[in-house]
């Protein structure tokens, strides 16, 4: 299976470029963030997880891997997984280890979009315009989604690294440009 984790800080494009690596390598896209925003609101799980996501905090480990199994459990004949968002922090990683080798695979490696805090903040401030969502549009909370990043998960990077599966990949310049760069990427593994 080719299971890949892409990895980087929020407004660093892992949504867009998800969707153009699922569509060229016949790939499942499980995206966290989309799986907790298309919750019930009204359900006692859509109000937990909206609780935490409106103010940019993560979503408690516990439930956020429950969540994941159960999406990745639904594509039993899956080629492979694009992981967007998940994991955001060492012990959702250690989980996912562990998940997929009950299922005899693993990941077979993290890209790593890189991009500047300005260049992430202005572009999560455009993207309130359009997603509607409650955590685009403040820059406090933008500033605490980043330092969460920081914080919690920047250091997933450093768990991939220890078993040489990080790849970094410059995450500023054309849509198509970072796309080629991920292909090539995947492609050289
Ligand atoms: P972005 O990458 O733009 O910050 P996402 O759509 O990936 O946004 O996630 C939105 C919110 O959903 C996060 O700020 C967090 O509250 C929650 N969330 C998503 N994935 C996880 C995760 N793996 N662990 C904990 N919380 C998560």
């Amino acid at each position: 299976m080719l299971n890949i984790v892409l990895f980087g800080p929020p407004g660093a494009g892992k949504g867009t470029q998800s969707e153009r690596l699922k569509e060229k390598y016949g790939l499942v896209h499980i995206s966290t963030g989309d799986v907790f925003r298309a919750l019930d609101p009204e359900s006692e799980l859509g109000k937990l997880a909206k609780s935490y996501s409106d103010q940019g905090n993560l979503v408690p480990d516990e439930v956020t891997i429950q969540i994941l199994e159960s999406e990745v459990s639904k594509h039993p004949d899956a080629k492979g997984v694009i992981y967007d968002g998940f994991p955001r922090t060492t012990a959702q990683a250690e989980a996912l280890d562990k998940f997929l080798a009950s299922k005899n695979t693993g990941v077979s490696m993290m890209l790593s979009l890189v991009v500047p805090e300005d260049e992430l903040k202005t572009r999560l401030i455009a993207r309130a315009e359009v997603s509607g969502r409650k955590d685009d549009a403040d820059p406090a909370i933008i500033q605490n989604r980043i330092d969460t990043y920081n914080s919690q998960t920047a250091p997933v990077a450093d768990f991939y690294d220890g078993q040489d599966k990080l790849k970094e990949i410059d995450g500023v310049g054309s849509i198509d440009a970072i796309t080629q760069r991920l292909f090539e990427a995947i492609d050289k593994n």
